[in-house]
């Protein structure tokens, strides 16, 4: 049978460490009892650098239950997206499935049973979708919105309304572990992986104590990290934009020699606004351009896997 691991980023969260600890643990003796996982699996606490009690609370649960409850301590803060990956990498080693949550049980640990349904019919990543954002603020619905749709719009494949409750099986993560980018944006890398994929669909229940620990400014540098570790399309929007003026000042040319030689401007003026136009517009142009070969070495330095080879007939 399948061991699995569920991996639980944790930065602060000394108010629902034992919560999270008793809810987890009840899902996973559940599991092994209708026998969809092996009786060793268990919950990894990564702990994110917390300036509170949380490592000491991992410490006592894991004594309490060593089985069950393992702990990760990263040195320092590292931020979400890191210290789950670390937790995923530090458990496929350990395990064959993988699942990850947050730590505040905001996602519906009752799906996790689906997600375990569906990793046994084959699928190798299964994503946590929300079906509506009533818990959420107006605010954070609407920027949220806003975000996947300017994403989508960069060409940035990611799943709808999925934030980091996945399953991953273990050959999903050992893909997963050859992107070795720094500016990591999971939600943006997990598609790349390839494999069959499905998703499970819950509702979102609000924080249950502790507050989030993802103020607008680090949702912002996410949303923009997202875009630019996927896209080099603003760049080409630069150029494109240099293009238009170019474009632009042609036509403005013509208007100022039409003007010019009606006779109706002050001396100097022609000159003066069409350097202005077409200066301009070559400089963007020029800028666009560098910035393409900036672009390309950026995904270039990204060393990403090209390919991910499921499957050879051979024999
Ligand atoms: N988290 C982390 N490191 C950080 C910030 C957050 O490991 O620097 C963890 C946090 O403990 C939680 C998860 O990431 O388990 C999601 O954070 P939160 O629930 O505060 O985000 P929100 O749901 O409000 O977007
Ligand atoms: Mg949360």
């Amino acid at each position: 049978m399948d061991r699995l691991a569920i991996v639980v980023p944790c930065y602060n969260e000394e108010e629902m460490l034992h919560m999270s600890a008793e809810a987890l643990t009840k899902v996973i003796d559940d599991l092994v009892m209708k026998e969809k996982v092996s009786s060793d699996s268990f919950v990894l606490f990564v702990n994110d650098g917390s300036k509170d009690r949380t490592w000491e609370l991992i410490e006592e649960e894991h004594k309490s239950n060593p089985e069950r409850i393992k702990g990760l301590k990263l040195a320092g803060n590292v931020g979400h997206q890191f210290a789950l990956t670390a937790g995923l990498i530090t458990a496929k080693d350990m395990s064959d499935v993988t699942v990850s949550i947050d730590a505040d049980l905001q996602d519906d640990t009752a799906v996790i049973e689906e997600m375990i349904d569906k990793f046994h019919a084959g699928c190798d990543i299964v994503y946590g979708v929300r079906n509506k954002r009533d818990t959420d603020t107006f605010f954070k619905r609407t920027t949220a919105l806003g975000f996947y749709k300017v994403m989508h719009m960069m060409g940035v494949k990611s799943v709808y309304n999925h934030a980091d409750f996945r399953l991953m099986s273990k050959r999903a993560v050992e893909e997963f572990s050859k992107y070795n980018e720094t500016n990591l944006f999971l939600r943006g890398i997990i598609p790349l992986i390839g494999y069959q994929t499905d998703c499970v669909y819950y509702d979102r229940k609000e924080r249950v104590a502790g507050e989030s620990k993802y103020p607008l400014k680090k949702m912002l540098a996410l949303a923009f990290n997202g875009i630019s570790s996927f896209s080099v399309k603003p760049i080409s929007m630069i150029t494109g934009l240099g293009g238009v003026i170019v474009f632009l000042s042609i036509i403005a040319a013509i208007y100022a020699l039409i003007s010019f030689c009606m006779g109706s401007v002050v001396p100097g003026w022609t000159s003066l606004i069409l350097s202005i136009w077409f200066l301009g517009g070559v400089q963007l142009l020029c800028i666009g351009l560098i910035g393409q070969y900036i672009g390309k070495i950026y995904i270039e330095v990204k060393h990403r896997p090209r390919y991910n080879i499921e499957k050879v007939l051979d024999k």
